[in-house]
């Protein structure tokens, strides 16, 4: 079974490693940029919105 690349969920960039959540994935870098968005608001807000689609995701299969 080959690995089906994944796109980052944040970025849109082409990677096999990262988080993974359900069929998205976020990429390392993104996922520094979102441990460090915490310290940061404007860009945590940024996050979250972007995050939000995903979070109904998740939430409909749950
Ligand atoms: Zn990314």
């Amino acid at each position: 079974m080959a690995a089906k690349l994944k796109k980052c969920l944040l970025c849109g960039k082409e990677q096999e490693q990262g988080l993974l959540i359900l069929e998205h994935a976020i990429c390392s870098s993104c996922e520094q940029k979102l441990v460090a968005a915490k310290c940061e608001a404007e860009t945590y807000q940024e996050m979250l919105t972007r995050l939000y689609p995903l979070s109904r995701l998740i939430l409909s299969k749950a």
